[in-house]
């Protein structure tokens, strides 16, 4: 295993901060890039741990020569988050200096690459994926940031555009284990699902605003659409990974989940070593993110739920109660959709506008933008 430093520009003066990248490689190298990143939404804990067993796990690997290919993890991919704590509150999902969700505003470059690659592409879709990766890369290691933000994200940028395999962990406030990915992922990515027990895969396009995993994906099919008489295949598995919520931080959860993602190398012959477990099905068929209903309180007051996560829901049943204690009233949400109710709030108190529960509906909805802020 190999540690790489990579200092984050644009911080006030006296001040440092690095992510760091451990690089785990089979003798051959020869098998698939995974990269595999851990807390960009910074608050968002059951990750980090997740990662400090993938690290254990994959050293024995690497040990025992049953890696193949490469894997590239960070477990603390954002460090500037981290350390934004306001009046003791950990505040890690928004870049406090400018407001900025940082997994929002992913630069995708596609209109770069199209000039840079159109004259040099080929005929076969393999070759065309070395080229377009190169240029890539060069044009994120050129790019000139500014502010904090931006250079960890092009630092995140560039550790990842060559991967076969991005894995971006997150987690929900409270919630059931899902995953979020880009229709070309889809079947991919259900093995995945099914070795981690999730209970929703979500797809998307686009799920708006250029986050890290749609990135990953949507360049390749993006840049197909500008240089469509090229073979250009969208290369690389792209997936985020919802730990569950906040506070599901366990060594017994995490080491589980560590596993069963190494069994998906195991599946994708990254890691020659064998499964740990027998193949499960998948609990659940992929939907659409747009079909996801989200139930949005209406008025102010107390958070009473009447549903667990992971309950599924048929149209017309009672979800959530929001109750003001000073006219007595009770506001009652019911799903309006069938499916798994897959996360929830984890604060009690409702102001108007507030995303109260999230369910994976079927058929899409039309929603404008598809994920919270
Ligand atoms: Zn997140």
């Amino acid at each position: 295993m190999e540690q790489h430093h990579h200092p984050v520009q644009g911080l006030s003066l006296g001040t440092f901060r690095e992510v760091v990248s451990f690089h785990f490689k089979g003798q051959a190298a020869c098998g698939p890039k995974v990269y595999i990143q851990a807390g960009l939404h910074a608050s968002e804990l059951p990750g980090l741990l997740v990662a400090h067993y993938l690290r254990e796990k994959l050293l024995k690997e690497e040990e025992n020569g049953s890696l193949v290919g490469e894997v590239l993890l960070i477990p603390v991919s954002n460090p500037v988050g981290l350390d934004q704590t306001l009046l003791t509150y950990q505040m890690g999902r928004f870049d406090l200096a400018s407001g900025e969700n940082f997994n929002r505003h992913f630069p995708s470059l596609v209109e770069e690459v199209a000039l840079k690659v159109e004259c040099e592409l080929t005929n076969t879709a393999q070759e065309n994926v070395k080229i377009v990766r190169r240029v890539l890369s060069d044009l994120i290691s050129k790019r000139e940031t500014v502010r904090a933000v931006d250079s960890l994200r092009n630092t995140l940028l560039q550790l990842s555009c060559d991967a076969d395999i991005t894995l971006d962990l997150h987690c929900d406030c409270e919630s059931v284990l899902h995953l979020y990915t880009h229709p070309s992922s889809i079947d991919d990515v259900m093995p995945l699902a099914a070795l981690l027990g999730a209970q929703a895969t979500l797809y998307a396009l686009e799920q708006g605003n250029n986050c890290f995993d749609e990135v990953a994906a949507s360049f390749w099919a993006k840049l197909q659409l500008r240089l469509p008489r090229f073979p250009i295949p969208v290369p690389t598995i792209s997936v985020a990974i919802e730990l569950r919520g906040q506070l599901d931080v366990s060594h017994l959860l995490a080491e589980q989940d560590a596993e069963r993602i190494l069994d998906f190398l195991r599946v994708r012959k990254v890691l020659s070593s064998p499964l740990s477990i027998e193949m499960p099905k998948a609990s659940h068929e992929p939907t659409p993110l747009d079909g996801t209903e989200v139930l949005v309180a209406q008025k102010p007051g107390v958070i009473v739920y009447l549903q667990s996560c992971g309950v599924y829901l048929k149209p017309g049943d009672p979800v959530v109660d929001v109750v003001d204690p000073i006219s007595g009233q009770t506001t009652r949400y019911c799903s309006g959709v069938e499916g798994v109710l897959f996360a929830r709030q984890n604060r009690r108190y409702a102001m108007p506008g507030m995303d109260l529960a999230y369910i994976a509906g079927n058929s899409p909805l039309g929603r404008g933008s598809l994920l919270s802020a």
